[in-house]
């Protein structure tokens, strides 16, 4: 590695040139991306836009046609990890990658023959081979820090939309991720269950999470991001301190974008 591509200690993600296409549609092209440790990401933009596309990129659940994914070494460590899409990618780093962020879905994607419990700790135990008995005791434990610890015995659908997608942000938690990405987490929730879900993402970031979050709240974008990028047709338009992009954007897609939503 050439000392231009070692990562700065506090770097969690680079992105670089990322590119997609299903078919004939270009959906991401040259998108770079960088995120400290710490800080929160809001990635913002009309649907269809590729918002979506980037985050499942990053876990593994598409595959790009071109660019780099470099994760940094986690807190503590020192395996930095790089995939160079343009080059064959190997499927035991897709799998390294994957094991790196954890990806936080619209629709929760609970398993709805499991109980709350079973959900949370069938990535520990099937995939990291925890211990059952520590995994349990971490569900637990995670399951009372977002207000759901007389739930852990209850199947998806006794539960809210609000209830379940805090299941589905302790599920990615359990998994102890460098990178916790969210998909548009509050936009299947009834608007008065939307409070609870941005405020437990809000304490994430308070305790220093790293996140990236595919959001339409500009609002909570504002509140919890150190920077809002902004995409459009495949491309980032505009990207900057939250403050700046959403109070004074500086192009006019975003400025319309904006406009429109707070
Ligand atoms: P966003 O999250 O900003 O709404 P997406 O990343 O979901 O955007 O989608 C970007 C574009 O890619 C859209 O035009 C969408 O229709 C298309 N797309 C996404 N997934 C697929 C797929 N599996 N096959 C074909 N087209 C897709």
């Amino acid at each position: 590695m050439s000392p231009t591509n070692v990562p700065a200690a506090s770097s969690v993600l680079s992105v670089r040139n990322l590119a997609k296409a299903f078919g004939d549609t270009v959906v991401l092209r040259d998108i770079d991306l960088d995120v400290r440790r710490g800080n929160v990401v809001a990635l913002i933009g009309p649907s269809g836009s590729g918002k979506t596309t980037v985050l499942r990129s990053l876990n593994g659940l598409e595959t790009p046609d071109a660019g780099t994914v470099r994760f940094g070494a986690p807190a503590g460590g020192t395996a930095t990890l790089s995939l160079d899409f343009s080059a064959k990618v190997g499927k035991k780093d897709v799998v390294a990658m994957r094991d790196r962020s954890a990806m936080v879905f619209q629709h929760y994607n609970l398993f709805p023959h499991m109980t709350v419990l079973q959900n949370v700790i069938e990535g520990p135990v099937q995939v990291h081979k925890q211990k059952k008995s520590d995994a349990i005791a971490e569900a637990r434990r995670l399951l009372a820090q977002v207000g759901l610890a007389d739930k852990a015995d209850a199947y998806p659908f006794e539960l809210s939309g609000g209830q379940q997608q805090r299941v589905g942000i302790v599920r990615a938690l359990a998994l102890k991720p460098q990178l916790l990405l969210f998909d548009e987490p509050t936009s299947a929730l009834d608007p008065e269950l939307v409070g609870d879900v941005l405020a437990v993402i809000k304490e994430l970031a308070d305790d220093g999470w790293t996140m990236i979050i595919v959001t339409h709240e500009l609002a909570f974008a504002r509140q919890v991001a150190d920077e809002v990028i902004f995409m459009d047709e495949g491309v980032v338009v505009e990207r900057g301190p939250a403050a700046e992009v959403l109070r004074a954007p500086r192009h006019e897609r975003t400025r319309q974008f904006v406009r429109r939503l707070l």
